[in-house]
């Protein structure tokens, strides 16, 4: 859908207040999924459960989760230097207007702007692009999901076997504090800040994507069927659907390291983008960076 051209700022409030209010539609479809094939009754309660709320928070236009996150935001294209302080006002704009839970604190007064923004705030990674367009995604990420990150060192000797098995712990050891059914997101590789981003922007490929690396796309396959057999369940409750899918990214690194890091979303991986060309705004769901 193109509209007339509009401020950056209000740009960022709709992709907030669309990232809040709407699961991507890839996200949907797997949870229907996961409640066809869930025989245990709990299981199928509790994805009942998120289903209607889902439904709900679309209907009456109100944030899916009470957790509106800390908004991370991906910028892709033409830019400049302005775009870092428009995206900010957009985010004081929408914490007042959506509401969004004013969830940013100094990290130790832990004093509230009461705009989600500070010091550091809000993160917003650059990508420039020979493109004729400015992309700008945001992927609110809550504290329950991102607690559970998980950055690991490995010996490169303990190769495929080694990073399946830190995958499946990270996972398994969260528990039900990230709300599953998760979606995984894997950084494999790089330096070890590059591993844990990539582990985040593995969360913005759909679900309903092809991972384009046929390696990548067996393991995702193999991670998924382990972790769905381990009986965790929704909200780690017990039941075969502990992921709805499990995402991963790779660069090359040290022949010295080996780095996996893990950051799981939870059942609201909520995310949205905005391509802002000449003649005007088009906004979706199906982030790839
Ligand atoms: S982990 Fe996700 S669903 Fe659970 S409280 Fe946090 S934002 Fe909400």
């Amino acid at each position: 859908m193109k509209r007339l051209l509009e401020p950056t700022e209000d740009v960022v409030v709709n992709l907030l207040r669309l990232a809040n209010t709407k699961l991507p539609a890839d996200i949907g479809w797997a949870l229907e999924a996961a409640a066809g094939w869930e025989t245990g009754e709990i299981a199928r309660t509790q994805l009942g459960a998120i289903m209607e709320n889902v439904k709900k928070a679309e209907h009456l236009g109100i944030p899916m989760c009470q957790d509106t996150g800390i908004p991370v935001f991906y910028v892709r294209g033409r830019f400049d230097s302005s775009i870092a302080s428009k995206i900010a006002e957009g985010v004081r704009k929408a914490t007042a207007s959506i509401p969004l839970r004013p969830n940013t604190v100094d990290p130790l007064t832990r004093e509230n702007q009461g705009s989600n923004l500070g010091d550091g705030m809000p993160v917003i990674h650059y990508i420039p692009a020979d493109v004729d367009y400015t992309e700008i995604t945001v992927l609110p990420k809550g504290a329950g999901s991102e607690n559970m990150t998980r950055l690991a060192m490995l010996n490169p000797a303990d190769g495929v076997e080694g990073v399946r098995r830190f995958v499946i712990d990270s996972v398994l050891d969260a528990g039900g504090r990230p709300c599953p059914p998760s979606i995984v997101g894997v950084g494999i590789g790089g330096t070890s800040d590059r591993c844990v981003e990539m582990a985040k922007e593995a969360l913005l490929a759909p679900l309903d994507s092809d991972n384009p690396d046929p390696v990548l796309a067996k393991m995702e396959e193999d991670l998924f069927s382990a972790l769905n057999s381990s009986g965790l369940g929704p909200m780690g409750l017990g039941g075969s659907t502990t992921v709805l899918g499990v995402r991963i990214r790779k660069a090359c690194c040290h022949t010295a390291s080996l780095p996996v890091a893990v950051n799981i979303g939870c059942w609201a991986t909520r995310r949205a983008s905005a391509r802002i060309t000449s003649d005007g705004v088009e906004y979706s769901q199906g982030a790839v960076l």
